[in-house]
Parts: C-alpha cells; structure tokens; sequence
C-alpha cells in the first residue's frame, strides 16, 4: 500500500494486547471473541488520484460526492476466511445521483432498513485489487450499520463475497495493521 488509505477504524471496540495466540502461519491473532477484523478505506480511491487543487468535494464519509466524478457511498464488504478469521472491509461504492439522494434521506429514518442499491466498487482492495468497474449490490442489515455488500453479478466480485478464502492470503497485505503491539521508541 503506498498511501495510508486504509485504517482499522471502526465503531466498536478493538485493539489491545491480543489475548488469543497468533496463527502460526502469518502472526496474526484472530479477535478473541471470533468478531470479523475491521479494515477501513478512508476515501475512494479515485479521491487519491485528483489532484488536490482540482479536487472538489461535497459531503464526508459516509456520503462523499467528488465534483466531475461521481457520488460515493460507504458499505461494509464481509469476507470469509479460513480458521476463524473474518474481515469487513469498509469500502466504497459508486452510486447513481438518485441511489445517492435516496440515501441520504432515508439513512436516518426507519425507510433505511429497505434500502437496497447497485454499485461499483471504489476501492481496488487487496489482495484481489478488483477493478474499478466491479458491480456490486447492498442493501441494510442493521439500523445501526453502514449497508453491506451482499452480492455481485460480476465473476470476482461474487467470488469476494461468496467463497471463504485462506485468510493469510486475505490477510497479508494488512499484516502490520493487524499486528497491533506498539511500536517502542527507542
Ligand atoms: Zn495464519
């Protein structure tokens, strides 16, 4: 990864000292309590690639519109991996101006369990780096969650979605994010 654009920010509780033993495999510790990790994409890539004094932006996360370029939303992408890991990506999807308004007004209201929506993915998410064209569909699970990425018609996108894949092959790229002792300063 050559910018910082992923994180493991998240709502909920994680990090600490891990109180499970890492894998032997890859030295990462699955969450003591087999919740899925947490990897974040803070913007669309595209956002990385504008450069800044062209970059025009209207919103923030979860709702970002990038001016000549489209309208992002934010969505978790669940992955299934072997030996009791898991990840949700916190990812991005290019939406329709409409899907996007039709967000917007209903995210805060009890219409938003029924929101259902097409889209493609905006981050190229390792290790599969999907393409940028990558459709995707998500819809709501829970009230208090962004919508998750449920299915794809797109080969590899519902590969992502449908298998459960070796986890440090998943997990690799993310490795010194997952492996969270502090750094000491010396
Ligand atoms: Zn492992």
């Amino acid at each position: 990864m050559t910018k910082s654009n992923v994180s493991r920010a998240s709502r909920t509780k994680v990090g600490g000292k891990a109180s499970v033993e890492p894998c032997a495999c890859c030295g990462i510790a699955p969450d003591p309590r087999g919740r899925p990790f947490s990897i974040t994409f803070d913007v669309p890539d595209v956002y990385l690639e504008i450069h800044p004094e062209l970059l025009a932006t209207w919103g923030d996360d979860p709702f970002l519109a990038i001016k000549d370029t489209g309208f992002y939303l934010r969505v978790l992408l669940p992955v299934k991996l072997t030996d009791g890991f898991a990840v949700d990506f916190g990812t991005w999807l290019k939406v329709d101006p409409e899907v996007f308004r039709q967000a917007w007004q209903t995210w805060n209201f009890p219409e938003y369990k029924d929101l259902a929506f097409d889209g493609l993915l905006a981050n190229r998410i390792e290790p599969w780096k999907p393409g940028l064209r990558t459709h995707v569909k998500a819809r709501v699970r829970e009230m208090d969650k962004v919508p998750y990425v449920v299915e794809s018609p797109d080969e590899l996108g519902a590969r992502i979605v449908g298998e459960t894949w070796p986890h440090a092959d998943v997990l690799a790229p993310y490795a010194e994010l997952l492996k969270s002792d502090p750094p000491v300063e010396g």
